[in-house]
């Protein structure tokens, strides 16, 4: 690895004991190219894709991370090109007899001195963005809120110049639900807890049908904020549309945008002050993955993942699907026994809810995916979980909590891009990193998110999407350590508002998508 890939013909081995290995150089390689090892390629293998290093027998298991990924179909001679149509997919591990935090992992020395420009909150927690956030009960109010959020913007906003942004928290949920299923509480607390998110400051500012399910006290039960209470304030304060006061549309948007003049005098009082990088609560995922992902982007992430514990932070790693193949290697690296039982009760959790669909995490992998030389969601999987660096993992968080614990957490989330970061705003982030391979504009109103290029060539075409280029790694160019570090710098600069992501300059904004595994009725 220490060519740049233009140069001689490359691949990238992740073990020793590996029988395959991927094809680094852009474009791929063509039959015939030999390698100083004395390996020839049989056929065409595309950039990222896996070639057999040895002769594999039928049945033989194929190791990629020191893995087995799968078993050989038919036999495999070395050379050749091994995609999803050559492997036979093992069985996920059970989630019994497992190693219950047996690995002892000696503690990462302390990182002192590192600090970020952060908004401080009243319960301690701290901001990255200072934003209004309107909270909506019922997806019916999503129009008139849209509206408003648009007049204040235009309107109200350049009176409050400490407001970074103003956002409608808009959703599909609400009405129409099974809203007493046993699993609504899900979608419900993850909808509270985006609310309570530190970039909002503490102030809750709803916006409510009247007649809809999920009435406001339910969403938000006293005690959340203090008390919710109709009319506007500072602390709280509720707008309902179908109120007798409200006497055509522009009543309505009237009544929201006093209640936001309220809210936004608060907010404009803000201000940044030295915080701690043990304040970072950052939240990890990738999407749009690539067989580089394991290799480049993910293992960056890893070692900054490891900076931030270092430090004190919280950093979280999710989507389920993509470490279910991997449960063993964090059982193992739980820090107590409580802490593997979780991951293990949230792993059965999301198998059952699976299985009820009639699919496994089998169904986690996309043509892109595979056209990245990911050949299914084994060897998908050992190269996400290494954004998880080498630190114990100290808590589980489940879908739509709010955390306040430190170090590194499991947030069990689906692994869907929407849905992830959805959850994980929930659970308390103010940073979110992002990796990605075929390339996804991904971006949050809520929270400023990083986004990380596994290749270069990626990086290269989109240079105003991409922040961080970790392709580098694979061309020799910068190491594991160089990136890592350069994320954690980016991300103590982006959570003081010194940097903008590229996610955020182009406003580039996905939905919130709840998670909501109860019916619809
Ligand atoms: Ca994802």
């Amino acid at each position: 690895m220490a060519q740049p890939v233009q140069g001689q013909p490359l691949f990238i081995r992740m073990h020793p004991d590996d029988n395959v290995a991927i094809i680094a150089n852009d474009g791929g390689l063509p039959a015939g190219t030999s390698f100083s090892c004395g390996l020839t390629l049989r056929e065409h293998v595309p950039q990222g894709h896996k070639v057999a290093l040895r002769d594999i027998a039928t049945d033989a298991p194929v190791l990629r991370y020191n893995v087995m990924i799968g078993q050989a179909i038919e036999a495999i001679a070395a050379g050749s090109w091994i995609n999803e149509r050559t492997l036979r997919m093992p069985a996920p591990p059970e989630l019994t007899n497992l190693p219950i935090a047996t690995r002892k992992i000696e503690p990462l020395p302390p990182l002192d001195g590192y600090t970020f420009e952060g908004y401080r909150n009243a319960d301690g927690t701290v901001g990255s963005r200072n934003i209004l956030a309107i909270t909506t009960t019922v997806q019916c109010v999503s129009g008139v809120v849209e509206f408003a959020v648009r007049r204040i913007k235009d309107e109200l906003l350049p009176r409050y110049p400490n407001v970074d942004d103003v956002i409608g928290l808009e959703h599909t949920y609400g009405c129409g639900v099974a809203i007493d299923a046993p699993d609504a509480y899900i979608p419900i607390r993850t909808l509270r807890n985006i609310s309570l998110n530190p970039n909002f400051g503490g102030t809750a500012m709803v916006v409510s049908l009247g007649c809809e399910k999920l009435q406001p006290e339910r969403l938000i039960p006293p005690g959340t904020f203090g008390r919710l209470s109709e009319g506007s304030g500072p602390e709280f304060g509720l707008v309902t549309l179908q109120d007798d006061r409200h006497v055509g549309f522009d009543a309505m948007i009237r009544s929201i945008m006093e209640m936001a003049e309220g809210h936004l005098e608060k907010l404009n009082r803000r201000r940044r002050e030295t915080c701690p990088a043990s304040d970072l609560m950052v939240g990890v995922q990738c999407g749009g993955s690539d067989a580089f992902s394991g290799v480049t982007a993910n293992p960056a992430v890893g070692f900054a993942t490891d900076l931030l514990v270092r430090a004190g932070a919280t950093v979280m790693f999710s989507e389920v699907t993509e470490v279910r193949d991997g449960i063993d290697q964090l059982t193992a690296r739980a820090a107590t026994p409580e802490v593997a039982e979780a991951m293990i009760r949230e792993m059965r959790w999301y198998d059952d809810y699976l299985s009820k669909g009639m699919v496994d995490r089998s169904a986690n992998t996309t043509p892109g995916n595979k056209k990245g030389g990911l050949s299914n969601i084994v060897e998908k999987a050992m190269g996400s979980i290494v954004k998880s660096g080498t630190a114990p993992i100290s808590g589980v968080v489940s879908p739509g909590e709010k955390t306040r614990q430190k170090g590194l957490l499991y947030a069990a989330t689906p692994a869907s891009d929407f849905v992830c970061g959805t959850l994980q705003v929930a659970a308390g982030i103010n940073v979110h990193v992002f990796t990605t391979g075929r390339g996804t504009p991904y971006g949050l109103a809520e929270v400023p998110v990083i986004k990380v290029a596994t290749r270069s060539d990626l990086a290269r075409r989109w240079h105003d999407l991409m922040d961080v280029d970790a392709g580098r790694i694979a061309t020799g160019e910068a190491t594991i350590e160089d990136v890592g570090w350069e994320l954690f710098r980016l991300m103590l600069d982006t959570a003081s508002g010194r940097r903008k992501t590229w996610a955020e300059q182009w406003k580039l904004h996905n939905s919130l998508a709840l998670f909501n595994p109860a019916p619809i009725t």
